[in-house]
């Protein structure tokens, strides 16, 4: 099954203490789209400027993307920069400007409306409400969110909340939303919101997956080829949403998977910036490190 994906597109500046390149390609929606497209056809919602390199679309394209919904608008696409600190947790963003995000208000082509799957990337909530209000009886919707609309978007993000099957999180944007230190109980606190399923991201120490009346917590991969996290978890969330749709089925087993699978994938993009490693990764490569996940979570009662 299909996947349609809306986030942000971005060229983006990124300064490590040991490296710093610019115009790089970037934004949820494209971390997002090419992680999922390594499992599913993916049809692109969002918005760059006249800009753009084309040699981005024809990656975009390369990557299973259907790129139909993908505005083309007179200006400049949006950019975004940060900087991180030796320990690579800590990042700070130093500029954005949204260019031609700022008038976006996208309407889809009536061959998006039916794709059973949707994953609405990090993007304003209003933004990812209205994508959502024009598709026709989704099977399964995922939502990403990020800090800053937990603090300006509050309202719309719990007006999403309810409409939503899967919500993903990372741990300091877990615990900001429902005031709450423990993750476990932000979790469960987060079900009650209206999501059946909450994934909690917690970096290079991996993530846990709520339903109702389980918990599971998924390893992380012992990376020790770290260049650049940007995007981690746009391509955690993608690749997700990509397994869950190849696949059709939301279960305990197909989520664990995804789970699992959004892992790998997160792994391999830190590996360079941008969207480097995940241009050269090939389908063994994907296997491979999907077995070392499933051993590092193997254990024998003694
Ligand atoms: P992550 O590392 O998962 O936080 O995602 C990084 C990506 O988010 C970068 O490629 C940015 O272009 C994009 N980004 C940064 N700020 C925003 C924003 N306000 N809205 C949407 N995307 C953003």
């Amino acid at each position: 099954m299909s996947l349609l994906i809306t986030g942000s597109i971005a060229l983006d500046s990124v300064k490590t203490p040991l490296e710093e390149h610019h115009d790089l390609l970037g934004g949820s929606a494209s971390y997002a789209g090419v992680a999922a497209g390594f499992f599913t056809d993916v049809n692109l919602v969002g918005i760059v400027g006249s800009d753009f390199p084309q040699p981005y679309l024809e990656l975009y394209q390369k990557h299973r993307m259907n790129l139909d919904g993908l505005e083309i608008a007179d200006g400049k696409t949006f950019r975004w920069s940060g900087e991180y600190e030796w320990d690579m947790n800590n990042r700070r963003t130093l500029s954005v400007a949204l260019n031609v995000f700022e008038k976006f208000q996208p309407t889809l082509p009536a061959s998006y409306r039916h794709t059973p799957y949707v994953f609405l990337a990090n993007i304003a909530p209003q933004l990812q409400l209205h994508v959502l209000a024009q598709m026709e009886r989704p099977r399964f919707v995922v939502a990403d969110t990020m800090d800053l609309w937990l603090e300006i978007a509050r309202e719309p993000l719990m007006e999403l909340l309810k409409k939503i099957d899967c919500f993903i999180l990372n741990e300091s944007e877990a615990r900001e939303l429902m005031k709450e230190t423990n993750l476990i109980k932000a979790g469960r606190g987060i079900l009650k919101l209206g999501p059946k399923y909450v994934v909690i991201k917690k970096g290079e120490h991996g993530c846990l997956l709520f339903g109702e009346g389980h918990v599971f917590s998924a390893p992380a991969y012992p990376l020790e080829d770290l260049h650049d996290p940007t995007g981690a978890g746009d391509c955690f969330a993608g690749a997700f949403a990509g397994y869950l749709a190849s696949v059709d089925r939301v279960d305990a087993v197909s989520l664990r998977n995804a789970v699992i699978y959004g892992s790998v994938i997160a792994s391999f993009n830190v590996e360079s910036f941008s969207l480097g490693r995940l241009q050269t990764l090939t389908p063994r490569d994907i296997s491979q490190r999907y077995e070392i996940f499933r051993a590092m979570s193997q254990f024998v009662a003694g």
